[in-house]
């Protein structure tokens, strides 16, 4: 017998360490099994060093519009190296504090790679632990195409180890990932040309974020191919990459191929059939609406299961998860509904709920929608302007807000409050009768006619 636990996480990245951690407060026994760096993908090569350099990105932004207001910037020049050596740091930091809030959660981290010994133990580097409630939390990894050469291009997790600004870049793919990276990458200073299957990318948001973001992204110079695959992928003597596409360009060269064409959950490998867990066909692991398997005792969320995989949402589940194992609240869990998320693009993007098409397919003629098209007043002043749009989608004669939408300055920062409201059940009057901040982008929200 393997030493034992009430809980344990395989997983130390967001919802791991979160059902642990909470577990642990509720006065049981935890531990974590974490193979790489704690934090998961997040922390590492996810949403904590994106956002660092969606920052950098933004000050680029900046750069364009300071002589309007009157700065002379002079000669600016950028220094990847510079940010890649903070941004390292800043994570490396970040690595250090998770372990610390373990050990001062009272939870016992194991080092190595789990695989399940049945439904109530695990083996790490031949040594056996056992719990009553194992939590599945092992996320999902980036995927590259089957094709000739596709060997040569890089993944999210690459461009994390990027040393230097690529000059020319191929992002394939038309995700959260391949806007905000490619957007990151043309604002500070690469050629970035984006290969888009189809004819638009973010197909799954309301028509009105894209439209705008395209737009956007076209006037900044990114190179968007519309209707282009890959066919097969080069490495050229010195070095660069010659890539074949089927599509209006046929041949592209360029320095760094990014594919950014989805993630898959990691559940390979695992033993995850020593214990019956039951798989749906893309290989996450199924899960009811209260992150029960179907095996008694074990439980899975984040992205390896195949709900949002967004780093709150992996959280939530996780400390819902605990309280009702051993918070005494039976019947806690997550509703996945109304997620809000955010796009770290150029312009932000904010988004909550039903778009437009979709609500009009759920609820037909009973939809009522409000927008406002509008050009923030950062720019007022200036010559170039960008645009900014805001959109409510309602339902029914009371209008109640099913989707709230929002791309343009200050997006990414507006969006939280109204998900409160939207969660709460508003409606259109709740905003109307919400006095504006002013001067605002914010205020389009509660002024819309
Ligand atoms: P992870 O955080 O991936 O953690 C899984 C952990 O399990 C890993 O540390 C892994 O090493 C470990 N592991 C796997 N197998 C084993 C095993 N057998 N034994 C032991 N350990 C194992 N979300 C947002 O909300 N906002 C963002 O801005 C955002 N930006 C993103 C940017 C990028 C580039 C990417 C790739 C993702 C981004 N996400 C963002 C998504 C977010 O990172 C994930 O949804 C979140 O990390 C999922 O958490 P998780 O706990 O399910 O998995
Ligand atoms: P996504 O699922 O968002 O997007 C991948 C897209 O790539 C697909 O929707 C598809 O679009 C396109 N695609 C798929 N296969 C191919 C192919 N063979 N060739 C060309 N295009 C292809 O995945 P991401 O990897 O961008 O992100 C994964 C998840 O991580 C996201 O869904 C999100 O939840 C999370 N994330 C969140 C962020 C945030 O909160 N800001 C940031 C980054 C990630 P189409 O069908 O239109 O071609």
């Amino acid at each position: 017998m393997g030493e034992r636990f009430d809980l344990i996480s395989i997983g130390g990245g967001s919802g791991g360490l979160a059902a642990a951690q909470r577990a642990a407060r509720h006065g049981v026994r935890c531990a974590v099994v974490e193979a790489g760096r704690l934090g998961g993908t997040c922390v590492n090569v996810g949403c904590v060093p994106k956002k660092v350099m969606w920052h950098a990105a933004d000050i680029a932004h900046c750069m364009e519009y300071a002589p309007g207001y009157g700065f002379d910037c002079g000669n600016v020049t950028f220094d990847w190296p510079t940010i890649k050596l903070a941004r390292d740091g800043y994570v490396t930091r970040l690595n250090g504090i998770y372990g610390r809030s373990l050990e001062q959660n009272g939870v016992q981290l194991i080092r190595g790679r789990a695989r399940l010994e049945g439904p109530h133990a695990v083996v790490v580097g031949g040594e056996q632990f056992e719990a009553d409630h194992l939590v599945i939390a092992t996320g999902s990894y980036p995927t590259i195409p089957q094709l000739p050469g596709a060997e040569h291009g890089i993944t999210s997790d690459g461009f994390f180890e990027l040393e230097q600004l690529p000059r020319r870049v191929a992002v394939v793919g038309a995700g959260y990932i391949a806007v905000e990276l490619g957007g990151m990458l043309n604002a500070l200073g690469a050629q970035v040309s984006m290969l888009l299957r189809h004819s638009q990318f973010l197909r799954g948001f309301d028509a009105v974020l894209r439209e705008t973001l395209m737009e956007d992204m076209l006037r900044d110079g990114v190179n968007i191919l519309p209707r282009t695959q890959v066919r097969s992928v080069e490495r050229q003597a010195d070095g660069s990459l010659c890539i074949a596409c089927d599509g209006a360009t046929e041949i592209l060269h360029v320095d760094v191929l990014l594919w950014a064409v989805g993630r898959a959950p990691l559940t390979a490998e695992m033993g995850l059939e020593s214990a019956g867990i039951e798989l749906s066909r893309d290989g996450a692991i199924v899960t009811d609406d209260y992150q029960n398997t179907n095996v008694q005792g074990v439980y899975a969320l984040g992205d390896v299961t195949d709900r949002v995989p967004l780093t709150p949402v992996a959280i939530a589940a996780g400390r819902r998860l605990a309280d009702r194992l051993f918070g005494a609240q039976p019947d806690r869990h997550l509703d996945y509904r109304n997620v809000p998320s955010v796009i770290f693009s150029h312009p932000p993007i904010g988004s909550i709920g039903l778009s437009e098409d979709e609500a009009r397919d759920q609820h037909g003629s009973a939809v009522t929608v409000y927008q406002s098209r509008f050009t923030p007043l950062f720019y007022g002043p200036l010559e170039h302007k960008r645009r900014a749009c805001v959109k409510l989608v309602c339902v029914g004669p009371q209008e109640r807000i099913v989707g709230c939408h929002v791309v343009g300055l200050g997006a990414d920062e507006m969006l939280q409050g109204f998900a409160v409201a939207i969660r709460m059940g508003a409606t259109k009057r709740d905003f109307d009768d919400t006095v504006a901040i002013h001067p605002t982008s914010a205020e389009e929200m509660v002024t819309l006619r």
